[in-house]
């Protein structure tokens, strides 16, 4: 299915997670059509039979490459870099390997990317608790704030498709609830198909063409997500348990993380067919702990 040369590969890299990326994102591309929502499940597909492999043949040493520090954090990487590109930063709640593919199909040739991570449990709550010691990623990214040596004004996009007019000004940042909030409330969202998620990434990838007009914009999350879309059976490895992503029993499935236990993969998930979400995040996984950190170059004049 996939080489031992690969996992050798892998094992051996002094940046695994960078490698992993590159490789993962090689592998993705040819499959994305101007079907997105179709596209988005052969992803889907895709990083679940991956993810499983690594598991089976890495196990805890790959669960063990995803754990961060305040240097490989998704987050102060973006805000450093966009500081050097004196650009814009957006964080979306929810930002994944996914994401980073549309985007790269929406703006050939403009769109770079690293790998960051989210701090472990991957839930909003704490990744802002642990990069901005705030209470809140609204509190966090309004207003003007001193982050990592650099002064930003924050303004948060409420409505996707009506972004704020920003000119030429740089050293904003924003924040949008795509794609957590559409994924996490599908129904409210309106979203009744769960191939809608092709349009949410149609969305984000709008808002980004937009923003990046005049200056560079450097684009990541707080954390991915495991999706499940209406199907756990297709996306989760059997025999998945309903459970929550972490503070749970996981039997032999799971890491203790600053003396919290966290499930690892996609075994364990607090998803059913009578839920609104079509994601699940909280674990560690390739999906929801490996955060891409995306420079989308300005528009050519
Ligand atoms: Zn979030």
């Amino acid at each position: 299915m996939y080489s031992d040369a690969l996992l050798t590969n892998l094992v051996i890299h002094p940046e695994p997670l960078e490698h992993l990326l590159e490789w993962l994102v090689k592998r993705l591309e040819p499959g994305i059509s101007s079907d997105w929502s179709g596209s988005y499940e052969k992803i889907e597909e895709e990083l679940t039979e991956f993810e499983r492999w690594l598991d089976t043949v890495w196990g805890m040493g790959f669960y063990e490459t995803l754990i961060g520090n305040e240097e490989s954090y998704s987050i102060p990487l973006a805000f450093k870099t966009a500081a050097e590109m004196d650009g814009n930063v957006l964080i979306c709640d929810g930002f994944s390997i996914r994401e980073l593919m549309f985007l790269r199909k929406a703006l050939p040739e403009r769109v770079r990317y690293n790998a960051g991570k989210a701090p472990t449990p991957t839930t909003t709550e704490n990744v802002v608790e642990t990069v901005f010691q705030s209470t809140g990623l609204i509190e966090a990214l309004t207003g003007q704030k001193l982050y990592w040596g650099n002064t930003w004004n924050g303004d948060v996009i409420e409505d996707i498709s009506n972004p704020p007019r920003l000119g030429k000004k740089t050293g904003l940042m924003f924040l949008s609830y795509h794609p957590d909030a559409p994924l996490h409330r599908a129904r409210s969202y309106g979203l009744t198909q769960v191939q809608d998620v092709g349009q949410v990434m149609k969305q984000i990838s709008n808002l980004v063409s937009y923003l990046s007009r005049n200056s560079p914009l450097v684009i990541t999350g707080d954390h991915g997500y495991i999706y499940v879309g209406d199907n756990p059976n297709k996306y989760l490895w059997l025999p998945y348990k309903r459970k929550k992503r972490f503070g749970a029993d996981y039997t032999t499935n799971f890491m203790e993380v600053e003396g919290v236990r966290v499930a690892v993969g996609r075994f364990h998930a607090s998803v059913s067919r009578r839920s609104n979400a079509v994601i699940v995040h909280g674990g560690v996984s390739l999906c929801e702990s490996l955060v891409p950190v995306v420079v989308v170059e300005a528009e050519p004049n």
